[in-house]
């Protein structure tokens, strides 16, 4: 019998020409120049979506030096060691400030968020304090200019209260009302386009064949990149055709910022999408040195950004985080910054070969001694898609690790943060 030698291949524990997740990334990010289009939109309009310009503050927050409590509002040169009394002379409500001034010996009374006349710098709680008509007799040690805000203590004049590159959280819209701006300019929307290919593929609502499964790639891109708040445009399950698949591909590279397509990157017969890649755009195929998501295709078809993600449901995801996510937000400016990751304790042996590095799915949770753990959610095939619906977070594990030891620690990525 003539000598037979393997390809390499997923099967192999440390496959040659992997490429490791990092040089992926940064070619992608070589690829992407961030849009230059901004538009204006209201506050609130404006959640989640990426400031394009500075926001610098018109002036100070708050304005006035005003009181942190409801109480009285003395000079600290009043203050006595032992209990003393002060004349009540008026009274400061948040938004109606005391007109007069304050003497020596005197107080007024005031209520949260009021001005502080000039003579004062001191409020006393108006629980340290015995009331007699007009007279206020102050108990208990004071300290000199407590309990007040000062004029611009949030936010000073000329402040760059928010950069370029932010994307607006519930926070920030507070911090930008409370500037009394009422516009912002932010990135325009992007526009992505996405399809599913397949031959199996059936959509919700037709029978399933022998062999047929339901599309369910489609569904998970819409969550995800709707959480982005993008413009989507969805072509539905293209079959392993080339005249389709081509089709599929024009239409949504001349009208969309990006593409992403699901299945059809690997090495199987109808693997079609090579081919019409080859033939409409320039686009690499990468095999990636991490579990799941091994293949995958990135380039550009005309001005559109395309990404070939694997068919496996759970790639789908794995690979829309580490390499679709990040691309997006370059395009849209946002400033990026690293997921947090932390150690935690493992409750699981985790079995594991060198070569890859692998994004298993986790459940972080709270011991009986109130101490924070992870334990694996089962069964880690890429095809498993509750994996990612119980899980809460990913377990990652370096490419040079041959498995894990229940009790030992564990690196950890939490999915709250993640779209
Ligand atoms: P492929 O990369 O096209 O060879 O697909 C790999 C695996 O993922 C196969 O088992 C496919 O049936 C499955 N798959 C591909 N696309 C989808 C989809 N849209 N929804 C669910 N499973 C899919
Ligand atoms: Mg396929």
């Amino acid at each position: 019998m003539a000598d037979f030698t393997p390809q390499p291949s997923c099967a192999d524990p440390l496959e040659a020409a992997l490429m490791p997740m990092q040089e992926a990334q940064d070619h992608i990010q070589q690829l992407v120049t961030p849009l230059t289009d901004a538009e204006t939109c209201t506050i609130r309009a404006a959640l989640g979506r990426v400031l394009h310009q500075d926001i610098i503050s018109p002036h100070n927050v708050p304005a006035h030096r005003n009181s942190a409590m409801d109480g009285y509002a003395i000079a600290s040169s009043d203050l006595q060691n032992d209990a003393f009394s002060l004349k009540q002379a008026g009274i400061a409500f948040a938004g109606k400030p005391y007109q007069g001034s304050v003497q020596v010996g005197q107080c007024i009374r005031i209520m949260t968020g009021a001005v502080v006349p000039n003579e004062c710098d001191t409020i006393i709680m108006q629980e340290h304090v015995e009331i007699d008509g007009d007279t206020i007799t102050i108990h208990g040690k004071q300290r000199a200019e407590q309990h007040i805000r000062q004029a611009g203590e949030d936010l000073a004049i000329g402040d760059t209260v928010l950069k370029a590159g932010r994307k607006l959280i519930p926070a920030d819209l507070g911090l930008i009302a409370s500037l009394g701006i009422g516009d912002v300019t932010v990135t325009r929307r992007l526009k992505v386009a996405f399809f599913s290919t397949g031959d199996e593929l059936r959509s919700i609502g037709e029978p399933l064949a022998a062999g047929q499964i339901y599309d369910s790639n489609r569904y998970t891109l819409y969550g995800m990149l709707t959480r982005l708040d993008v413009e989507l445009l969805d072509l539905g399950v293209i079959p392993d055709q080339r005249d389709a698949l081509r089709n599929a591909l024009k239409q949504a590279s001349a009208e969309a910022d990006v593409v992403i397509t699901t299945g059809g990157v690997s090495v199987g017969d109808a693997d079609y999408v090579k081919e019409m890649l080859a033939e409409l755009g320039q686009v690499a195929f990468w095999k990636i040195a991490m579990k799941p998501g091994r293949p995958l295709a990135f380039g550009k078809i005309d001005q559109a950004l395309f990404f070939g993600l694997p068919g496996n449901p759970v790639s789908v995801m794995v690979t829309f985080y580490q390499f679709v996510l990040p691309a997006l937000q370059q395009l849209t400016g946002e400033a990026i910054t690293a997921p947090h990751t932390f150690q935690v304790r493992c409750h699981d042996n985790i079995r594991k070969r060198p070569g890859r590095y692998e994004f298993q799915r986790g459940i972080l949770f709270t011991d009986d001694k109130g101490e924070l753990g992870v334990k694996t959610t089962g069964q880690q095939g890429s095809g498993i898609l509750h994996s990612m619906s119980i899980a809460n977070c990913f377990i990652l594990i370096d490419e040079r690790c041959d498995g894990i030891e229940a009790g030992s620690f564990v690196k950890v990525q939490s999915f709250s943060g993640l779209v």
